[in-house]
């Protein structure tokens, strides 16, 4: 079964100008100067791999001699002309490929044969592939038959290169960009070829080809090809598996450990990836991508019926760019790109791409300069760990009329910790409250809907009452907070925030990691940069 499976991009090949997939405004014009009969002795076909040049090159070449066009202008693929050029053996339909033959005997040979009338057609068709490949007194010596093409001889040039062909071979062409074929367009075209195969697929799986062939249908469909021989079917994880792509789910998660600037999930999320198969630089590329794709959509949130993004990432994707500013997908773009191009040449991929991502987290705990201005206070964030969401962000967040879910009344359970506490802060976009409570108060105790807390002078007049407000708001019931005048002698959350942070960076320079990488550049000091 697996073997008629081969030819997909051969077999759903389009056979007539109509059929091109995405390319309407070249089969407009096409289709105008063969009705009109005003056809040009060249025609220039220049558009990346895989978009279709040679494809569209032959059936130009059937539609020119075709015995009994459809509608005057597209081949009817069932004369005898016609039949001739599928087959590839057309007399008068010369296909050659300037690769391979690129010396002026070559195209002598062309030119001399140009002078013969067609055989089995209205013209004689050459059909050059590659043409840009052609050596410069090659170029020359066509240039003449270019200038005076006998009546009957037709020229059909493709080109990945266009700027690669003299100005003089340019000036004789009429030329014509092949589009990359749009996403939806491919996207429609493969789910066409699944039903006529009979194969089972999901969207995401097609969503993946599609991301991966760039444009590209012979890409698109030997992608397919390979995914149907080795799993029978054309799905998400058979594709992950063929490509070693990363789990999207898997990428997203350690996308938000990074946000959340948590070390520790970050590391163990990147490594899982990696022991499932995923090449870490693949991870980056994927990451970049996704923030890429994120930042796009946060300017333009239409973008979220994008064909790119998977049904499981909308809702994230939309949540993301919610919380988190263009400044903080900046600021991971511009790490990232860079670290990207260090792990490319590190002879030591593997921990290179650790460290960046270790850099990433311990980067997201400082604010950035907005963040600064909102909140002069923000040396430590509202989020407990964050950074990359920012208290200005929060704002955007959630709105007071339409609150999210964990904000319902006696939905909410009552706090456990602190770090409940300043949750309920942040949802509630109290983040002033919040700064205070981070700098001005020393932790008590907690039980039920009471809180103890030694507040500091430095605290405002209103802070206490404030906070109650705010907490029997959040938890739909009344919340007491109580000041005990003693010092319990415990650390604000800032305090201990700043010493975590700390730690947090002698356990990182402490790793066997850097340690090898000390030794590797024989350095004594390695510095968390921020
Ligand atoms: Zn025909």
């Amino acid at each position: 079964m697996s073997q008629s499976y081969v030819v997909l991009a051969r077999k759903y090949r389009p056979q007539r100008l109509t059929e091109l997939v995405g390319q309407e405004s070249l089969v407009k014009t096409l289709q105008k100067c063969i009705q009109n009969n005003t056809i040009p002795h060249a025609f220039l076909l220049h558009g990346i791999r895989g978009v279709g040049k040679t494809t569209t090159a032959r059936i130009l070449a059937k539609a020119l001699n075709c015995e009994s066009p459809i509608d005057g202008f597209d081949p009817c693929g069932k004369c005898a002309s016609c039949k001739a050029v599928d087959k590839e053996s057309h007399l008068d339909v010369i296909e050659m490929d300037a690769a391979s033959r690129t010396s002026v005997d070559d195209i002598r040979e062309i030119i001399d044969g140009a002078h013969y009338k067609a055989v089995m057609g209205r013209y004689k068709i050459y059909i050059i592939d590659e043409v840009h490949m052609l050596s410069k007194s090659a170029f020359n010596a066509f240039l003449k038959t270019l200038e005076e093409p006998p009546l009957h001889v037709k020229f059909i040039f493709a080109t990945t290169e266009l700027h690669k062909i003299p100005e003089t071979i340019l000036s004789r062409c009429m030329r014509f960009d092949l589009k990359r074929i749009p996403d939806d367009a491919l996207k429609n075209h493969l789910i066409t070829v699944c039903d006529k195969e009979k194969v089972s697929y999901d969207d995401p799986g097609l969503q993946v080809i599609v991301r991966c062939a760039g444009g590209s249908v012979r890409d698109a469909l030997s992608l397919m090809n390979q995914a149907i021989a080795m799993h029978g079917n054309v799905t998400y994880e058979g594709l992950k598996d063929l490509l070693g792509l990363a789990d999207v789910m898997a990428l997203w998660d350690l996308l938000i450990f990074l946000c959340k600037g948590d070390p520790e999930k970050t590391l163990k999320a990147q490594r899982e990836m990696v022991e499932k198969g995923a090449d870490p630089l693949l991870v980056l590329e994927d990451l970049l991508d996704l923030i890429y794709r994120l930042a796009c959509l946060k300017s333009s949130p239409s973008l979220i019926h994008d064909a790119q993004w998977l049904k499981d990432e909308k809702k994230k994707a939309q949540e993301f760019v919610e919380i988190h500013s263009m400044g903080v997908l900046m600021r991971l773009w511009q790490v990232l790109l860079k670290g990207y191009d260090d792990v490319k040449l590190s002879p030591l991929p593997k921990p290179t791409v650790e460290m960046l991502l270790l850099q990433l987290c311990y980067m997201s705990s400082i604010p950035t300069p907005s963040e600064l201005l909102n909140n002069p206070k923000s040396g430590s964030l509202p989020t407990g760990k964050s950074a990359f969401s920012t208290p200005s962000l929060i704002h955007e967040s959630s709105h007071k009329n339409a609150p999210p879910t964990e904000l319902k009344k006696n939905t909410v359970p009552l706090p456990h910790s602190l770090i409940d506490i300043v949750q309920a802060l942040t949802q509630s976009k109290e983040l002033i409250l919040l700064s205070h409570l981070e700098h001005d108060a020393h932790f008590v105790s907690l039980e039920q809907k009471t809180l103890l807390l030694h507040i500091k002078e430095s605290a405002p007049s209103d802070f206490k009452k404030k906070l109650e407000t705010v907490l029997s708001h959040y938890y739909g019931d009344t919340f007491y907070i109580k000041n005990v005048s003693e010092n319990p002698k415990t650390l604000t959350l800032a305090e201990k925030r700043a010493q975590e942070k700390k730690e947090k960076e002698e356990k990182a320079l402490n790793s066997p990691v850097v340690k090898q990488l000390k030794e590797m550049l024989d350095v004594s000091n390695i510095e968390v940069i921020h």
